[in-house]
């Protein structure tokens, strides 16, 4: 059974600039079973009620302002699945959380860079599943519960979004800059509770990890790892497949959940 993932897809220019995450993203696909379709809840579909994109093929949406030409060439035009959408569709209602489908949306950028790097031959279907940015951890923990019976089905799930987000802090710093203390502590608390499987910690980080609230001034970057955890299950391991540290302050680290 494919594990679920989550994945933090950092700035758009990840796609161009070499970094470790780059070549980690680059390697990961080769690693894994090659799955049926990808369905990927990334940070940047938020909706009020869950939406799932049924399209034949997806289109490529540039949603950031102010890169370089180069980035807006790239292109990454995988076929959908709308059979598959209508299935998710189901699942959600299943567990009490209604959804639409969306016929016209294609896939954002939390979407599509990794993919980009991971599965260029862009031949897998990939649809994408939108978050809830204001119902928090939990909701979305459940989200992925409900997403479960599809690994059993060969699609790979992705949770896209940030381990650190606090984009106030980019003052042009270097790609590698050193780490900023608070981003340091918050990740090692992190990484600590998904060692120790320590879950209803991580659903309730805000008020128990330290410098959450610096490291997610809003919580959309990291609600996608609760999707990929609850994907997985209760008794599921967390597995950190990459961590590293871009401009100081915003990591790029990965998760399996097996
Ligand atoms: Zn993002």
């Amino acid at each position: 059974m494919l594990p679920s993932l989550f994945i933090s897809h950092g700035s758009p220019m990840l796609a161009l600039t070499p970094a470790p995450a780059q070549d980690f993203l680059r390697g990961f696909g080769r690693g894994l079973a090659r799955p049926k379709a990808i369905l990927v809840a990334s940070a940047h579909w938020e909706t009020a009620a869950p939406l799932v994109n049924a399209v034949v093929r997806n289109e490529t949406i540039y949603d950031f302002g102010g890169f370089p030409r180069a980035l807006y060439d790239l292109k990454y035009n995988p076929p959908g699945d709308p059979a598959l959408a209508e299935h998710v569709s189901d699942l959600l209602a299943g567990v009490g959380l209604p959804s639409a489908i969306d016929h016209r949306r294609g896939l954002d950028h939390g979407a599509w860079v990794p993919l980009y790097l991971a599965y260029p031959d862009a031949d897998i279907p990939v649809l994408q599943v939108s978050i809830q940015s204001h119902l928090g951890p939990a909701h979305h923990y459940q989200l992925g519960e409900a997403l479960a019976p599809l690994r059993d089905e060969g699609v790979l799930i992705i949770g896209s979004g940030s381990w650190t987000h606090d984009l106030r802090r980019f003052r042009g710093q270097a790609i590698d800059a050193a780490q900023d203390p608070r981003t340091a502590a918050f990740s090692a608390w992190m990484e600590a509770a998904m060692a120790e499987g320590r879950r209803c910690d991580l659903l309730t980080y805000r008020t128990k990890a330290p410098f959450a609230a610096d490291e997610h001034p809003t919580e959309e970057h990291l609600l996608p790892l609760f999707v990929a955890m609850g994907a997985a299950g209760a008794a599921a391991k967390a597995e950190r497949i990459h961590q590293s540290c871009t401009y100081g302050m915003l990591r790029m680290d990965a998760y399996a959940f097996a």
